[in-house]
């Protein structure tokens, strides 16, 4: 029920954190891994991190914030693989800055990473979803998906928007069987929030308290999620939002 060999996944910004999680539990299950992020030297690192686990992978430079790039992307994938059956959308950025002090310019800069990278990505994806008879997309978004934070407007209004562009494209693309899904992790140890932890002052101990597991998450902790989502096991779910942060978003 969670075998992915023969499958072939993308998983974008799986160079490093949550999506190298991702990719290494994709791996273990038997995928091929197209790790595709811009820094080839931390891809060819991230590849043979997962070739060292076991599991088949390798690179392509994409920058996802580019429509031309994504398309080259998919045709690379076309073109060696032979087919697609899984796509992680999880590259992502945050700039933090209050609203009024937050650029036009950065604000493109992150919801064109976040988000609209996405809806590139799908876009381009969808014939080779078709050519396979199905397929499955997890779409990575956040706390803040749910939450607001002074310090993120921009990242918070990208990722409640992957949310509602997940529901959409699970509602269009379900005749096609093409399960479409939403990942919302807590707080995960990456290099994005130990940035994080330097200009937020309190950050790392303000989650600690306020997480139910009393503690901080691993990219270990995105490996099981990533084989539920991308395997047979949930051919019946689709369009949902699954919280994986130790109780983070139900602590009252
Ligand atoms: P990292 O900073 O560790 O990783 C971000 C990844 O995105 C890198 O691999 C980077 O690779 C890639 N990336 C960034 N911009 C682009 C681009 N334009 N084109 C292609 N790849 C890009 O962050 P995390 O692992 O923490 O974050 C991964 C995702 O998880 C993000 O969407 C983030 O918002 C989300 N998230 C993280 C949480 C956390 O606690 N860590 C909590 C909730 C959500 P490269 O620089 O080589 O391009």
């Amino acid at each position: 029920m969670f075998d992915l060999k023969e499958r072939v996944a993308i998983v974008t910004g799986g160079n490093g954190g949550i999506g190298l999680g991702m990719a290494r539990g994709l791996a273990r299950a038997g995928a091929h891994v197209v790790v595709a992020a811009r820094n080839a030297e931390k891809s060819a690192n991230a590849v043979r991190e997962i070739e060292r686990v076991g599991g088949r992978a390798s690179a392509v430079n994409v920058d996802v914030a580019d429509e031309t790039s994504v398309r080259q992307l998919i045709d690379t994938v076309k073109t060696t693989r032979g087919r697609l059956d899984i796509l992680v959308n999880n590259a992502g950025i945050n700039i933090r800055k209050p609203v009024h002090e937050l650029e036009l310019a950065e604000w493109r800069q992150v919801l064109d990473t976040n988000l609209t990278s996405a809806f590139l990505c799908c876009h381009a994806a969808y014939p080779l979803f078709k050519a396979a008879g199905g397929g499955k997309i997890i779409n990575i978004g956040s706390m803040m998906s749910i939450f607001g934070a002074s310090f993120a407007p921009a990242y918070a209004a990208s990722k409640g928007g992957i949310v509602q562009l997940t529901k959409s494209t699970a509602v269009a693309w379900a005749k096609d069987n093409i399960q479409v899904n939403a990942v919302l992790p807590g707080w995960i140890d990456t290099e994005l929030t130990q940035n994080a932890r330097k200009q937020v002052p309190g950050l790392h101990d303000n989650v600690l308290r306020r997480t139910p597991a009393g503690r901080w998450g691993t990219i270990d902790d995105m490996e099981g999620i990533a084989i539920f989502l991308a395997s047979r096991a949930s051919d019946f779910v689709t369009g949902t939002a699954i919280p994986v942060d130790g109780g983070f978003a139900i602590q009252g």
